[in-house]
């Protein structure tokens, strides 16, 4: 056995992120690793292990590594606690210099206010369309009675085990439905739920609790609750989030074992309007949809992930709305407006019969979208937008023709790849491209080519562990840098591009030397199948790439704008931090401006340019983008129709002075304020 004294040198001490890099890093080797922290002790490959040692700066470890690399893991270890664990080198302090007071903690600034209109209206932000009227019901997760169960039901450590392999089964089910709708922070959670059910620690504490006498059910709970407490105690936001991901996967597995998986939880048998604090993406998906008449949710933003699967869902939501909100009884009418983003409580009769009204009229503009689907997006003043799809497989495909897509701008690969051992096969590739071609016939058929990287790392294929996954080794660089796996995808598309109109797609091209290394590929891959040459665009996701869009422009044959990825970039918010999910809005001036230098650069050298991140499906941002001159919109299956309908109600020349005003507006709240007055929506 080796060990090692160290003092951890990190401002904020072993918190979230080093804790993290440290276990991952640890994780690598198989010897047994140790922390000591005073009478503490962790195991180095738990994080919840790890992140209870309330390690601060200046706090003393020891570190005990014992096995078969124990000299190369102590040494490692060494290193990357001396480097500061991702934080950069710890700064020793200076002699003469007292050092500089911490800087003081940057609260996330509050969502800004809600501001009650009428007395009993609240305003939010309309995060997916639709007006939702019906009793509240304040949702909360109900509590397993463990006590009542148990008595009667000895489960042990066996029954343990199976529902945690059907937990790993729903979580990896759910992980690739997300990633297959493109959902990369939804996927990322039920991921890092998947991590958590594996964490040894807990493992060893709930095996040891039933090794004692305890039943599993009772013991799993207990641990999971223990040590819940524990990480929110430690009074970090980000670890607050570890904790309430915690219970989730408690919840998870305790449904399992009493057999009430399949039960949403504690939804009334009866339509309602679910009211919460917040909701995670297994609340969410899991409600029956029957009895959900929409969202409203006091934290997150229009990315959130409660917005997101509200509209995939086709639920009306409000997001961002005052908390006052969760004072409201259970059953008091609530009208939900997530055109206009507002909500009203308690309403009177008349109230009531107005929303009615407006909800009719909603329902009725979706019918007619719907009948309509098939009439081009031209404006009023005869200007034509091409609006296509985001899909995923082909049967998203058959739906997007039904639904009146010109098109799919966005064929996302990525489910293709992931979960599996081996990579997929030119054959295997080729098989499922050829029939989405053939599907959409003389419609293009935009196929991105695999965007994983860094927070999605592929069992099968080596990658170095980054501190900051998302400006690592992701995209484009991730395939130029494994030739062989990106020459069988290009392969397979240029060979399926036969039976159709497929054209191709690069993602988080960040210079002209990605790209050009790429086409070269495909270029060289065309002559040896004696095929025609493909048309090959770059999607706009990195504010270098928006910035050199005009010279980009000379070369590529389109741009189909990330906005997800682009925001993300551009307001340095991670997109999965859901602390920062009700700041990260597309149509933040700093965005709008990267999108009008876009298609500015485009147009110039006479290529399109269009969108296909969630923006484009956004009722208040279409205006504006097709102000700036979008040519295409690339949206969400469902909202094709809307969006066409949308298109046809508007006048190109009113939407041109728009966009240019709301290139000058402040923040994304005083865009939306400018849509919804200019166009009284
Ligand atoms: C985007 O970033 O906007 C995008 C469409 O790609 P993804 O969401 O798959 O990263
Ligand atoms: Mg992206």
């Amino acid at each position: 056995m080796k060990q090692l004294e160290i003092t951890i040198n990190n401002e904020t001490g072993l918190h979230a992120r080093p804790a993290k890099t440290l276990v991952n890093l640890v994780k690598q080797f198989k010897s047994n690793i140790t922390i000591w922290h005073g009478e503490k002790k962790a195991n180095a490959k738990s994080l919840i292990s790890v992140l209870t040692l309330g390690a601060s700066k200046g706090s003393q470890l020891k570190i005990e590594v014992n096995g078969e690399d124990e000299d190369i893991a102590l040494a490692e270890i060494e290193s990357a606690i001396l480097s500061g664990l991702g934080e950069g080198e710890p700064v020793s302090e200076p002699a003469a210099k007292p050092a500089s007071p911490p800087a003081p903690q940057e609260e996330v600034p509050p969502v800004e206010e809600s501001k009650p209109v009428k007395a009993n209206v609240l305003k939010g932000v309309g995060a997916a369309p639709g007006i939702a009227i019906g009793p509240v019901y304040q949702f909360q997760h109900q509590e397993i009675p463990i006590n009542e169960i148990s008595d009667g039901l000895i489960l042990g450590w066996e029954s343990l085990q199976d529902a945690l392999a059907r937990a790993r089964e729903q979580l990896s089910k759910l992980n690739h439905q997300m990633v297959e709708k493109g959902l990369k922070a939804e996927a990322a959670i039920f991921d890092a739920h998947l991590g958590l059910l594996d964490d040894p620690e807990l493992t060893e504490a709930v095996h040891d609790r039933i090794q004692k006498g305890q039943d599993a059910l009772k013991a799993w709970k207990e641990t999971i609750e223990d040590s819940a407490v524990v990480v929110a105690a430690l009074n970090d936001p980000i670890l607050s989030a570890r904790a309430d991901d915690l219970r989730d996967v408690g919840r998870r597995v305790l449904r399992i074992m009493v057999g009430a998986e399949d039960k949403a939880d504690s939804l009334p048998d009866k339509p309602v309007v679910v009211v919460a604090r917040e909701l995670s993406p297994s609340d969410t998906i899991s409600f029956n949809k029957d009895f959900v008449l929409g969202f409203c949710i006091v934290n997150g933003g229009p990315t959130s992930h409660t917005a997101i699967l509200a509209r995939a869902l086709g639920l009306p939501a409000v997001v961002s709305v005052d908390e006052s909100v969760l004072k409201l009884e259970n059953d008091s009418y609530i009208i939900v407006n997530g055109i206009n983003g507002s909500v009203m409580f308690n309403p009177s009769p008349e109230e009531l019969q107005a929303a009615e009204q407006e909800r009719n009229a909603w329902l009725e503009k979706r019918r007619l979208a719907l009948e309509q689907a098939n009439v081009p997006a031209i404006t009023a003043d005869g200007h034509e937008v091409e609006v296509v799809g985001n899909a995923g497989s082909l049967a998203d495909a058959e739906k997007a023709l039904k639904m009146g897509a010109a098109g799919i701008g966005l064929l996302r690969t990525e489910f293709l790849f992931l979960e599996r051992t081996t990579a997929p096969s030119e054959a295997e590739q080729f098989d499922v491209y050829r029939p989405i071609a053939e599907t959409m016939g003389k419609l293009p058929v935009i196929i991105r080519t695999l965007d994983v990287g860094g927070d999605k790392p592929l069992p099968y294929i080596e990658m170095q562990h980054e501190e900051n996954p998302f400006l690592g080794e992701r995209g484009i660089r991730l395939c130029l840098n494994r030739p062989e796996l990106f020459r069988q995808q290009l392969r397979a598309i240029l060979r399926a591009g036969q039976y159709g109109n497929l054209q191709v797609m690069f993602p988080m091209v960040g210079d002209i030397e990605e790209y050009r290394r790429a086409r070269l590929m495909l270029d060289e891959l065309e002559i040896e199948l004696k095929v025609p040459r493909i048309v090959a665009g770059i999607m706009i996701e990195v504010p270098s790439a928006a910035l050199m869009a005009d010279v980009l422009a000379k070369e590529v044959d389109f741009f189909s704008i990330g906005t997800n990825d682009l925001t993300q970039y551009t307001l340095a918010m991670d997109r999965g931090n859901p602390l920062l999910s009700a700041k990260q809005d597309g149509l933040h001036p700093a965005v709008l401006r990267l999108i009008a230098k876009t298609i500015e650069g485009a147009h110039k050298h006479g290529k399109w340019a269009g969108i296909c991140g969630e923006l484009g499906s956004d009722p208040y941002a279409v205006p504006i983008l097709i102000g700036l001159g979008i040519d295409e919109l690339s949206v969400t299956i469902p909202s094709v129709p809307l969006v066409k309908a949308q298109v046809r109600d508007l006048k190109f020349s009113d939407l041109q002075p728009l966009a240019q005003q709301a290139l000058e507006c402040a923040t994304a709240r005083e865009v939306r304020e400018l849509v919804k007055k200019q166009l009284n929506m």
